[in-house]
Parts: C-alpha cells; structure tokens; sequence
C-alpha cells in the first residue's frame, strides 16, 4: 500500500514509503546495504540508482516518510541533526549573511552557527522569540536571510508563536527554519503555520529508541529543496542505510509513543508542582506556564520533555539528577528509556558563559514510556535524598 496525501498521521507514518519489495514481495523494504550500483550500459542506471552518497532505496524511504509527516514535498536524511543544519546554512546562506535565532536554542546549534559558520562570514543575534518586538527589532538589519526557532525551546520549554514569526521574517524578506526536534511531526507541523523549513535531530523522538543518529531538513518550497539536494550529494553528511532504516522502524511508531510520552510528563510535571523541593515546573501542558494558550493552539499534545528547577540551588539539582535509578543520567532525549539531563554540565556545557547559558539548580527530564507510578517513584526516592 501506498500513501495518500488525505491520509491519517500513524497511517502515513506506517504506509509512506514503505511499498513491499517488487522483485520478492518482502512487505518490509530490504536494508539496501550498498555503496554502488550495476548499470546496465555506460549510463544506464536501473531506477537512477548509481552511487550510495548520491541515492540509496532505504534512505530514500525514510526521506519520502518524513516529508509526508511533515506535510511537505521534499525530505532530506543525513547523518546527525548538525549535520542536517549544517548542510541547510550552507546551502542558503553565503558570507555577509544573518542568522537571527532564538536565544535558548539547542546548545549545538549555537556553537555551529556562533563558533564554525561564523568563520565563514556568517554572523548570528540571539533574541527572546517570544517578545515579538524584539525580533522585529533583531531582524532589521537588512542581511537577515535566515530565522531559527525552537519550539518548545531546549531546555527552558519556552513557546514561540510560529505563525507570527513567519510573518515578521517573510516580511524581511528572511526565511523561518523550525528545530521540530521536541515536538515532532504528530504534535506540531510547522510547515503549516508558515515555516519554510522544518529541521529534526531524527536521533531523538523521530528514530526513538536511542539507536540511530541522524537529522533531516524538510520542505515544500522547491528553490530550497534543490539547493539542500545539491549540498546533500556534493558534502556528504548522509545518513548510512542502517541508521536510515533504524529510523523508519522507529519513525512508524511515533504517534502512539508520544500519546504516552505526553500522558506520562502530564502527570509527572503536575506531581513536580506539588513538591516542596521544587522551585518552578517548565512544562507548557501546565495552566500556569506562559506559553501554555499557544502550546495548546499549535500543539495536539505537549510533549515528554519538562524541566525542573530546585529552590536548594545546584546541589539540589545534581544530588537528584545523580539518585535516579529508572531514569538514565545521559545525554539525548527523546527515546522510549526515560533520560535524566543536568544541562548546564552536559548538554548546554558548550554555551556556559554565553547568553544561552542554563540555570545551575536545573535539570532536564526525556520522560520516557515506562510504567508512570514507577517514574514518579524514581523521583520520591532520588528527593529523599535531599
Ligand atoms: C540533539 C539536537 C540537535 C542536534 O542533533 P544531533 O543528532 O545530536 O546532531 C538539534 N536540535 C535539537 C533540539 C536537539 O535536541
């Protein structure tokens, strides 16, 4: 079976690109493990299959599920999420050029935009998305090409109105890429609010079970998907035929994992706000966070990411970050095995001293789909530590 673009969600994510093997019947496209191709004749390509950088079957499947997820016409699958972003700059932006993002993004976003691209002549401003004044301020200046959001924003859970920002970018003439890392395809699709580009660190919820890095661009405007195209073959940070088709076994799951990645921080971040130990709750599904009309307007759900800030400071935070027995201290989010992050020491390490630095008493929650009672007593015992 094929796709439909007037499909459901979870059956696009299960059906689009994934037609059964023609030549066996296999109802699971093969691994195409493969860097080469025979041709039939100097030239004469079978399905224009030549070369594993240029073309390959498996991770043409994955690109065709991600672009149907997203609601797009073009998808384009690489080896890491940076590698996703890096490929994108590179093939918009040339040097004098601006990037203005948000001023909480993913830390190595930062560092690639702030500390490699600028290298190359590409200069960046920071700004609170969500004060629309002062993006408008911030993309002023007249070589403003690109604007980068993260929404909800890694790890303050900030919310920024993707619609609004569109407008105030096409108006000067710069584009919106959307980081749709947290929320993913199911809970948000930014390409409907006006994004032009939406990227993924596919390592994360996309590929979901912690056993695959990579990152996609996506997008329906055509101009871009051939420039993207091009820098896709000409750099090379593809995604290899395993880590792709890793990601589309775990791509055709992702709207009943985030059912349950969202139920279960639902009823974690409300057992946070009743805790002494605990200083504020950053999780939009809460009536009380900021951005929680907006969420719930360009949102299904909220999602399974929360942090959480201690009022006994970052020996609070560290102590608990360090007692978790269920939860995982490691790096990433994302997969079905709740993660425990001190972000400010690991993952945000790279933007300490920065204006995107993170507060020391805080920590990150990936709340995973286990069982939530054992979840929440992980979290009692890790704070009678305290
Ligand atoms: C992890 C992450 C990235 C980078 O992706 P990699 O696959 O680690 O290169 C980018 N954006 C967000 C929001 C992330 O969480």
């Amino acid at each position: 079976m094929t796709h439909a673009e007037n499909q459901g969600f979870n059956t696009r994510a299960i059906h689009a690109g994934q037609t059964p093997d023609p030549t066996t019947g296999a109802v699971i496209p093969p691994l195409y493990q493969t860097t080469t191709f025979a041709q039939d004749g100097i030239g004469q390509l079978r399905n224009g299959y030549e070369y594993g950088r240029g073309t390959n079957p498996t991770r043409d499947s994955l690109q065709t599920q991600l672009a149907a997820l997203e609601g797009a016409t073009h998808g384009f699958s690489f080896s890491s999420g940076l590698a996703a972003e890096d490929s994108l700059i590179r093939a918009l932006l040339a040097p004098g050029d601006r990037i203005v993002m948000g001023n909480d993004v993913y830390g190595g976003t930062y560092r690639l935009i702030d500390r490699v691209l600028s290298q190359w002549g590409i200069s960046n401003a920071a700004v609170d998305m969500s004060d629309l004044d002062a993006v408008r301020a911030a993309i002023a200046a007249d070589n403003t090409r690109m604007v980068w959001v993260e929404t909800p924003s890694n790890p303050m859970m900030k919310i920024t109105d993707i619609a609004a920002i569109a407008t105030i970018a096409h108006d000067a003439g710069a584009i919106l890429v959307v980081d749709n890392t947290f929320a993913t395809p199911y809970l948000q699709q930014p390409l409907s609010f006006g994004a032009d580009v939406v990227v993924h660190s596919t390592t994360k919820y996309i590929g979901g079970h912690s056993d695959a890095s990579g990152g996609a661009v996506i997008t329906s405007n055509e101009e871009i998907a051939e420039k993207v195209g091009f820098v896709q073959f000409a750099v090379g940070a593809v995604s290899a035929p395993m880590e792709a088709w890793l990601t589309t076994r775990g791509l055709k799951t992702l709207g009943v994992r985030m059912d349950r990645h969202s139920a279960n921080a639902r009823a974690i971040a409300g057992w946070l706000q009743g805790r002494p130990e605990v200083e504020q709750v950053f999780y939009p599904g809460l009536a009380d966070h900021p951005g929680h009309d907006l969420a719930a307007s360009q949102m299904k759900d909220f999602g399974g990411m929360i942090s959480v800030s201690f009022t006994g400071g970052e020996a609070a935070a560290r102590a608990v970050a360090e007692s978790t027995h269920v939860f995982t201290l490691a790096e990433s989010l994302g997969g079905i095995e709740s993660l425990m992050n001190y972000p400010s020491a690991m993952t945000h390490a790279s933007v300490a001293g920065t204006e995107l630095a993170v507060p020391e008493n805080l920590i990150r929650l990936s709340v995973g789909i286990e069982d939530v009672e054992d979840l929440i007593g992980d979290l009692e015992q890790a704070f009678s530590t305290l």
